[in-house]
Order: C-alpha cells, then sequence, then structure tokens
C-alpha cells in the first residue's frame, strides 16, 4: 500500500496534518535526493524507507540512492564510524584513499542535478568533493560524537566544512569548532510502518510459532546490530544476574547491515560463548531482517533491553516505547531524550550491570509498574518522535536553506 499523509490523520490530528500540507506547498516543484549507504539494517534505512514516499506523496520530488562501496570500504567506514564514537584509529594513507576513492568512483556513475542534496553519515560524506557543486547540500549525522577521535575530526571536517549545514540527533553533537552552520533535528518512527503497526493476533501467533519463541517464561529483549556499542555480551551479563531471580528468556535480535562488517563476527564470538543456554532455548539469537518480527518481539517483551555503550538516537527504544513496553536503558547519547527516568522507563549508567538487572526484576515482579511506565511512553513518543514531525521539521529546515 502506498503511503500517505492522510492515513496519518487519526494518529496526530487534522491540524499537524494540514500544516504539513502548508508546508510543503512552500517547496513544491522541488527535487531533492538524499544518499546514504545501506538500504536496510539499521535506523537510517528504516527512517529513509517512510520519509521518502511521504515526502512525495505531499509532493516534494525526493530521491533516495545508496553508495555501493566494496567490504574494503565499509571495514574502512566502520572504522571511522567507531574513531567518531570515540575510539582511536590509525588512519593511513591507505584507508583514506580507499575512502576518497570509493566516493569518486560512485560520483562517476551517479549525476545529480537535484534543488537539493542530503547526505547521510560518514560513508558518501566526501562525494562533495567530486561535483561542482550547484544547489545546497545538507550532511545528516545520526551517530553519537560528543567526543570524536581528533585526528579523523580534523579529517573529516576538511569535507564538512563544503556543506551548507551539518544536521545532528543531539545538542551535544554540535561543534564549536566547525564554521558551518548546525541544527538538531531528532529522529522519528513511522507508526504505520510494518514495524510498528498494530497487528492481529493471528499474525503474532503464527510468526512467533514460525520462529519458535516460547511465551511460557517473561522475556526480555534487545533489539540491535551485533555491535560493539549496542554491547549484547553485557546484555547477557545482566540477564544471567536476571536469572538468578526470575526465571526468563533473553532474545537477542540483531539484523546484519550491508554497511557494518563487524556484526558476524560479534555473533559468532558470543554463539560459541554461550553455546549451553543456546542450546536450551534459554538465550535465543535472531538475525533475520524482518520488520513483522522486530514488531512483535517488541509486543511479546516483558521488558526492552536497550544496553548502548554509544547510542546517536536509539529508534529500537522508540520503537518499545510506542509499543508500551517498559524499557531499561543506558543514560547515554540519545535515549534520554526519550526516557525520564522512573516515568517512562530507567534509566542506567552502562557499565551498572546489577542495576540494570535489579530495575528489570522489579518491573517483572510489578507487572502494574511495566504497564504505567508503558502508557507514558507512548504518549512521549506521540508528541515528539513521529515521522510527520520529521518530515515538517525538513521542509522547514529545506525552506530555510533555500531563502
Ligand atoms: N533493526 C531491525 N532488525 C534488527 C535490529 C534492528 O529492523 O534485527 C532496526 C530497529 O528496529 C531500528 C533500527 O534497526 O529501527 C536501529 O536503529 P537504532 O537507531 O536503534 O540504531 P542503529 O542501528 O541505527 O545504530
Amino acid at each position: 500500500m502506498r503511503k500517505k499523509i492522510e492515513n496519518y490523520l487519526d494518529i496526530i490530528g487534522i491540524n499537524k496534518v494540514a500544516e504539513i500540507y502548508k508546508n510543503a506547498q512552500k517547496l513544491q516543484g522541488i527535487h531533492i535526493l538524499h544518499i546514504n549507504s545501506t538500504a536496510q539494517g539499521g535506523g537510517v534505512a528504516e527512517m529513509l524507507s517512510s520519509f521518502v514516499p511521504l515526502m512525495n506523496d505531499v509532493g516534494v520530488h525526493t530521491g533516495w540512492r545508496v553508495l555501493h562501496g566494496t567490504p574494503d570500504f565499509f571495514t574502512i567506514t566502520k572504522k571511522f564510524h567507531n574513531a567518531l564514537q570515540g575510539d582511536t584509529i590509525n588512519l593511513t594513507e591507505m584507508k583514506k584513499s580507499i575512502y576518497r576513492q570509493t566516493n569518486e568512483n560512485f560520483a562517476v556513475f551517479t549525476h545529480i542535478d537535484h534543488d537539493y542534496v542530503i547526505i547521510h553519515d560518514p560513508q558518501p560524506l566526501p562525494l562533495i568533493n567530486f561535483y561542482s557543486k550547484q544547489q545546497p547540500w545538507l550532511l545528516r549525522f545520526h551517530i553519537e560524537f560528543s567526543k570524536p577521535n581528533d585526528l579523523l575530526w580534523e579529517y573529516f571536517k576538511r569535507f564538512i566544512i563544503r556543506y551548507n549545514m551539518l544536521i545532528v540527533s543531539n545538542e551535544n553533537y554540535l561543534k564549536k569548532d566547525l564554521p558551518i552552520e548546525q541544527k538538531v533535528m531528532l529522529p522519528a518512527i513511522d507508526p504505520l510502518s510494518p514495524k510498528n503497526i498494530n497487528l492481529p493476533y493471528s499474525t503474532i501467533k503464527k510468526v512467533i510459532k514460525k520462529f519458535k519463541i516460547k511465551t511460557d517464561k517473561p522475556i526480555i529483549t534487545q533489539i540491535s546490530r551485533f555491535d560493539k556499542w549496542k554491547d549484547p555480551a553485557g546484555v547477557i551479563k545482566i540477564f544471567k544476574k536476571v536469572r538468578e531471580k526470575i526465571d526468563c528468556r533473553l532474545i537477542l535480535c540483531g539484523s546484519m547491515a550491508t554497511d557494518d562488517p563487524e556484526g558476524i563476527l560479534i555473533y559468532e564470538r558470543l554463539v560459541k560463548q554461550e553455546k549451553k543456554l543456546l542450546e536450551n532455548g534459554d538465550i535465543i539469537f535472531l538475525t533475520a531482517e524482518n520488520n513483522i518480527l522486530v514488531n512483535i518481539l517488541q509486543n511479546v517483551s516483558d521488558v526492552i533491553i536497550q544496553k548502548s555503550i554509544r547510542e546517536g538516537f536509539g529508534l529500537t527504544v522508540t520503537e518499545a516505547l510506542w509499543k508500551e513496553k517498559p524499557v531499561v536503558a543506558s543514560n547515554i547519547g540519545g535515549i534520554p531524550l526519550q526516557i525520564k527516568d522512573g516515568k517512562n522507563g530507567f534509566l542506567l549508567d552502562p557499565m551498572d550491570y546489577s542495576g540494570f538487572a535489579d530495575r528489570i526484576i522489579e518491573i517483572l515482579r510489578h507487572p502494574d509498574l511495566g504497564k504505567e511506565l508503558g502508557k507514558n511512553g507512548k504518549s512521549i513518543v506521540r508528541e515528539n518522535f513521529l515521522i510527520t514531525r520529521l518530515l515538517n521539521d525538513y521542509i522547514k529546515t529545506l525552506f530555510l536553506v533555500r531563502e
């Protein structure tokens, strides 16, 4: 079914829908291009797959292209990603050359005559060097980069200063040493996507049977790529603590994004390490790229955990809050923008394993508490983190850049 803004009337109300139509009028006839580096897996692809059709629906012609890269390229850009989140990096000429060359090669066959170009994350960042710039270029960084590696940041700045604007997900990521316009734009979820829509009980039953998910014990779930920053090993540690008090199961669901080559290595290491618990079904690993499955897991879980060490925003938290689930999460990155401790979830220091376990036990022992937290969560998302708000933000921002 084609995505249409009018289908959101019942969720956000007639005034907000009218405002989107009105603002979009100002961009009629405009052609916009988004470029990122993966069509599926991770939050950026998730947002673009809803956002791009909706922009077209309101009359703003919007395209989306995906940068083609080799495994070498994505290994390097994952290292860059890690260094932006604070890791050290050996920034060799070879790495820089593969990074630039891949972008240059892509530019040869990617013809751009749009009115705006929006680049997502560092992978396609250097593209701007390979065009004679005829329109505004905006750079959208979705990652956490409050304290990036200095060397890499200096290297990146040379590309970034060519852009008209840098858009980030959190005030803490704004950079004093960057002489271009910067703006905070909060991410959002699509309440009508297969991942977030209400599903009939018959579908839920069918899918949990297909994926052999038993609901005889309480379920704790983390939905996240197998990435060290999402700390799946830490989640398992917490689960083991909870299990000392309450019998339960843990589900780790992490599909493999094509621009994240580390996922499979981390996954395989954990499979070896947790052989016994995986065999008896107390821990379940799922790697399918399946939006309905994610929706159902978030629905059937008793607690959602998000034990990230770094988190640009954390759409998985938003998705769980929308489903009225209690979320126990790290107090880092974009998570505290979504969770107020004790009101719609619990926030903890990422290293406080016992704290995580205690909060999960508290929710499992007091289902009314979980329900109360969940209800508050949904209204926070409705007010602040729906795709319709993001649409309006982009339209207004693009209009401003044009003036
Ligand atoms: N996701 C998914 N399947 C998985 C794991 C994650 O569809 O197995 C989705 C998840 O539902 C969310 C996005 O990928 O929409 C992850 O976004 P987030 O901002 O949480 O983290 P990122 O991966 O962008 O760092």
